[in-house]
């Protein structure tokens, strides 16, 4: 078998070297073929080697998802700048393991039309709910579950969110990952975006994906289907596994990870989500439901706003009540990729415009 030859979108971030990392471990299957990095030392050779800093950086990205010898894309930069070059490397046929989750929120309708079975998702729900479906007819589904570890402060209901520091909303119970999708996880913002990209990657009505808090993050996410049965995928709390998955698909790697002790797994635990002090899965809910551009617009303003909050300039609860804010003030439509960076822009000058109001 010829190996797969992958370039890398953020290929120093946390899900870009833990895919560099699979790469090494099955060198018969898997070979670098182009890597972009963002601000860390990019300390390994490749065809492509792009900075993000470079002049010529968008333009070689094209060049490197789009060219001839490159089988597979792995889309791991954070936020809005992932959307181009994932969309290219769509239109030239590429298979895209897709870890930016902002990718799909800002324009679902657009990726989906092009993603003709080559996107798969290496979010470990998403992940969870594509194994669970294999096999299966999606008219035979009636729910998909995807669970939450509820980040740091839901297990800590003492905690004043005003009062919320950095490396508190940093302190992650149960995965290591980069600061963005951190804070995402300690508001619950995150699991409003995976509830977007679920209904776009699967075609399931959102009204039909429910959260469940699950603090162990043993159990990735469950599908029930219309006969009453559901099915789970459990397994170690590493994001390797689900990169593995998406890059060998279909076929299995022998030793990702280490298998789960079940026996000695004690309980796991589950619990309804709180939405009025997580009131994030419910605003996405309300983005989605408008339709496009509006979760373009939660997305940017929320991105805009974490970053806000990491430089201490706003307080935690600031996040989401900027992003409520922007969602009331906006007026407008399209699923363009013009009308949805449109509405990007706007959501960004506007958060410019309230930031200092949102944390008083
Ligand atoms: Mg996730």
């Amino acid at each position: 078998m010829s190996r797969l030859r992958i370039a890398i979108l953020g290929a120093t971030g946390s899900i870009g070297s833990q895919a560099l990392d699979v790469i090494d471990r099955y060198p018969d299957r898997f070979e670098v073929f182009g890597l972009l990095a963002g601000s860390r030392p990019l300390d390994r050779d490749a065809r492509f080697a792009i900075r993000a800093a470079d002049v010529d950086a968008a333009a070689r990205t094209e060049e490197m998802v789009t060219h001839p010898d490159c089988d597979v894309v792995v889309t791991a930069i954070p936020g809005a700048r992932a959307l181009a070059p994932t969309l290219a490397a769509l239109r030239a046929g590429k298979v895209v393991a897709l870890a930016t989750k902002e990718v799909l929120v800002m324009a679902g309708e657009l990726v989906m039309t092009e993603a003709h079975q080559r996107l798969r998702p290496v979010d470990s729900e998403h992940s969870a709910v594509w194994q669970c479906l294999w096999g299966e007819h999606i008219d035979s589904v009636s729910r998909l579950v995807l669970t939450a570890s509820g980040g740091p402060f839901y297990a800590r209901p003492e905690v004043d969110l005003e009062r919320a520091t950095v490396a508190e909303a940093l302190n992650h119970p149960r995965w290591t990952m980069g600061p963005k999708v951190t804070v995402d996880s300690a508001t619950l913002m995150n699991k409003g975006l995976e509830l977007i990209e679920a209904h776009h990657l699967f075609g399931v009505a959102l009204d039909r994906i429910d959260v469940v808090i699950h603090p162990q993050s043993i159990v990735h996410s469950m599908v029930e289907f219309i006969d009453g049965s559901s099915k789970a995928q459990l397994g170690q709390p590493d994001m390797r596994l689900p990169i593995a998955v998406a890059l060998a698909y279909p076929d299995r790697l022998r030793g990702v990870v280490e298998p789960l002790s079940v026996p000695t797994l004690g309980s796991l635990d589950f619990a309804p989500l709180d939405p009025v002090r997580f009131p994030a899965p419910g605003l996405a809910r309300r983005a989605a439901a408008s339709g496009a551009p509006y979760p373009a617009v939660l997305n940017a303003v929320n991105e805009e706003a974490v970053g806000a909050f990491l430089r201490g300039e706003i307080r935690f609860p600031g996040i989401l009540r900027a992003v409520e804010s922007a969602l009331e003030h906006y007026r407008g439509s399209g699923s363009s990729l013009e009308e949805i960076m449109e509405a990007d822009r706007w959501a960004r000058d506007y958060f410019k415009e309230i930031a200092g109001k949102v944390s008083p």
